[in-house]
């Protein structure tokens, strides 16, 4: 088994709002070129992501939910329509081929997590992934469609594993959250600053998963201005509670970098040393 690989491509900039919009892909290509620059992608393979197909994606999102997707990328879905779905929003405005760009982003993660479940890696990093408020009818918050949602489900129905979704990102993972709310075989870990005040407004500690899913919902919510050595106690301390309990075979993080305390768009007081130990601990849990 090789140690690691990371999936990527030029392509994925299709996935791409607007001229304005902050959601701009070319933190990927920056992200990449500046790992290339300091030798860090060196002998580390880079894969390509492929499509999701409607089957997959049809494993998390409706099936109208899909086909208002496809229309609206051919620009033939009616405003109010649009509206219906969470589309053509100021957050999530229309883009050209937005089903295209869209299930990219899910193929990258299902390829991502079934190089490790297959054996093939023992960790992979998809750059481009991390839609977490995809909802099963609805875009929200710049996500069309959930990625790892749509992985997990993936992976569930082929290996019938256990997976731990755990979410750094300074917005709560709701999309993720709800999809499998009812379910014991993922479980689902997010810190988040306090929903008071920030987009989307859940992730509160009560949302504790219901029937079989009970108490397979954890929610870390922060509050504003909270610095690295708060965030990462209550993050490893969580992470490896969280690991012990439910023993998962997989582990799959989204690390969105809006913590950082000079995010525009929320208030935690994360530094580089916060994204520098993140993947460390999450590397020390999978190992333990
Ligand atoms: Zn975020």
């Amino acid at each position: 088994m090789k140690d690691f690989a990371y999936l990527y491509s030029p392509e994925e900039a299709t996935y791409r709002f607007s001229e304005t919009h902050p959601f701009n892909p070319i933190r990927l290509e920056l992200t990449v070129s500046l790992l290339e620059s300091m030798h860090q992608l060196d002998d580390i393979p880079c894969i390509a992501p492929r499509h999701a197909t409607d089957e997959e994606l049809a494993l998390v999102h409706d099936q109208d939910y899909i086909a208002a997707v496809k229309a609206a990328g051919t620009g033939v879905l009616s405003p109010l329509k649009a509206q219906m779905y969470g589309l053509g929003t100021e957050d999530t405005p229309l883009f050209q081929d937005m089903h295209s760009g869209a299930s990219l982003l899910v193929g990258g993660t299902i390829e991502a997590c079934d190089l490790v479940l297959s054996g093939k890696y023992k960790r992979t990093f998809h750059i481009g992934g991390g839609l977490h408020h995809g909802f099963r009818g609805r875009a929200s918050g710049f996500c069309v469609y959930n990625d790892t949602a749509v992985a997990m489900a993936a992976m569930i129905e082929k290996y019938h594993c256990k997976i731990l979704y755990v979410d750094t990102d300074a917005h709560h993972g709701d999309g993720v959250q709800w999809a499998f709310y009812n379910r014991n075989d993922v479980m689902t870990l997010s810190l988040h600053e306090t929903g008071r005040y920030l987009f989307p407004g859940t992730g509160m500690v009560t949302e504790r998963g219901s029937e079989e899913g009970y108490g397979f919902s954890w929610n870390v919510p922060l509050d504003a201005f909270t610095e690295d050595d708060s965030f990462l106690l209550a993050y490893e301390t969580a992470l490896f509670e969280a690991c012990e309990l439910f023993q998962p075979d997989l582990i799959i993080t989204q690390n969105g970098a809006d913590a950082h305390v000079l995010d525009p768009l929320t208030h935690l007081s994360l530094t580089m040393k916060s994204y520098e130990k993140i993947p460390q601990i999450a590397v020390a849990a999978a190992e333990k």
